[in-house]
């Protein structure tokens, strides 16, 4: 039991703003955010979201559209690339407009990151927030606080750093910020049928689900494996609840899986999950912007996506060159990638709409090696998309980019963005890559 010493203490969570040369909405929410406003809520706390990514220019199919974008400076590390930079989400007056029409003063305040690239958005957002709300204590998470979480510590400005994992742990600091105390081995409430908090939102154009945590690979370029220890999954028919309850209640006909490894073991926990949804008649569009797993694709599991309504398919094939993916994991093969490539054309998906995803820039790539990619993927059927490489801190590839990149990967997150290719070098210049991207447009 908690010993309560004040009731419903008010907790305000905010979602910032994207600083980049470019951004735009594929789907992008903060769940792990709307999990920790349900958990709140939950346990008798009371929650304002504000979620700056809130808003598009023009809504397009599928929900998803470009972000409103404010030009702003380019911090100091990117004065030198030739490109825009800006802020993205909603206007600053649209911020402070919100932030005055909180109700009551918060008892606490979490905001979360994204990209450790995007925190000059994220500290321009604690700033404006310790101004408005004065001495109320701010707790920063999300996926910049844990990789750069001395680079937080040291240069955030706020009173917590939180880099831990589970969303419980966050709650037990927020119960001891405001007040409440946790008795020891006491077991915080969760109800199993609490969905993440969507309903904060006025209104909803899709919204995005995870049916899973984590990954059982462990590609060296990805951080799912630091950032979520071990894999777990829900029970299939609480996911279909789940999507059951959001299309029915709130109207919603576009979800993005967020799952790392939806396909992993289909038998056990996708075949199922689309059946039922298939057998209770839902009707919604299924997207997966974040890739799936590829050899896991047969006639079978194609037919069911097709079937089921997946509109958006991205597969996470990287790169044709064997010896690298073996090297950096091994999660695919060619062979795999043709039988899956097929199985989705018979489905009735055209090549088209099979977006492949192909890594290029990674530490002591060659330009040859993405070509040959590409070649590869348009012979196979399908249609290849460029993901230029991030650096990110706590993978294994990350300590072989430091030494290869003319950047300081170390030290400046900002080095990270993808945009400024991180780890050119004489075999793969942005000359290059910009010739690359251009011949795919042309196509
Ligand atoms: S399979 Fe995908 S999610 Fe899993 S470790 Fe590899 S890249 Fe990351």
């Amino acid at each position: 039991m908690f010993h309560v010493k004040h009731s419903s203490p008010h907790i305000l969570l905010v979602n910032p703003w994207i600083a980049d040369f470019a951004a735009y909405n594929f789907w992008i929410k903060p769940l792990g955010l709307l999990n920790i406003a349900d958990l709140l809520r939950e346990n008798g706390f009371r929650v304002t979201l504000i979620d700056c990514l809130d808003s598009l220019t023009k809504t397009r199919k599928y929900g998803i559209g470009k972000f409103p974008k404010t030009r702003i400076d380019k911090p100091h590390p990117l004065k030198s690339v030739p490109r825009n930079y800006s802020q993205y989400g909603i206007p600053e007056e649209m911020l402070l407009k919100r932030f005055s029409m909180v109700e009551e003063n918060p008892d606490t305040i979490g905001i979360t990151s994204g990209m450790t690239y995007w925190y000059p958005g994220v500290f321009k957002i604690i700033e404006i927030t310790k101004k408005f709300f004065r001495n109320v204590p701010i707790i920063l998470g999300g996926i910049y606080a844990t990789l750069c979480y001395e680079h937080a510590k040291k240069h955030s400005g706020v009173d917590i750093v939180f880099n831990g994992r589970e969303e419980s742990e966050v709650l037990k600091l927020i119960f001891g910020l405001t007040g409440f105390e946790v008795a020891p081995n006491s077991e915080l409430r969760r109800n199993n049928l609490q969905y993440p908090a969507f309903d904060l939102y006025p209104q909803l154009d899709y919204l995005c689900i995870s049916t899973s945590k984590g990954c059982p690979f462990t590609c060296t370029y990805c951080a799912s494996p630091f950032l979520t220890k071990g894999f777990s999954r829900r029970d299939p028919y609480n996911v279909v609840d789940e999507i059951e309850y959001w299309t029915g209640k709130c109207g919603v006909n576009n979800i993005a899986f967020y799952d790392d490894a939806l396909l992993v073991d289909p038998s056990k926990h996708f075949v199922p999950i689309m059946k039922e949804v298939i057998r209770r008649g839902i009707h919604c569009n299924f997207h997966t912007p974040n890739a799936v797993h590829i050899r896991e694709i047969d006639e079978e599991i194609a037919a069911l996506l097709f079937r089921s309504r997946f509109k958006t398919i991205r597969l996470g094939f990287e790169t044709s060159d064997e010896a690298t993916q073996i090297e950096t994991g091994g999660k695919v093969d060619n062979q795999k990638f043709q039988r899956a490539i097929k199985s989705l054309k018979r489905a009735g998906y055209s090549g088209e709409e099979i977006g492949v995803y192909l890594m290029a820039g990674l530490p002591g790539q060659r330009v040859g090696e993405v070509e040959k990619g590409i070649a590869f993927v348009k012979e196979s059927g399908a249609n290849p998309m460029l993901v230029e490489y991030s650096p990110i801190p706590h993978t294994p590839l990350f300590e072989k980019a430091k030494k290869l990149s003319p950047f300081d990967l170390e030290n400046e997150p900002l080095f990270h963005n993808n945009s400024i290719l991180p780890c050119q070098w004489d075999g793969f210049t942005m000359a290059d890559y910009r010739r690359l991207k251009e011949g795919l447009r042309r196509n």
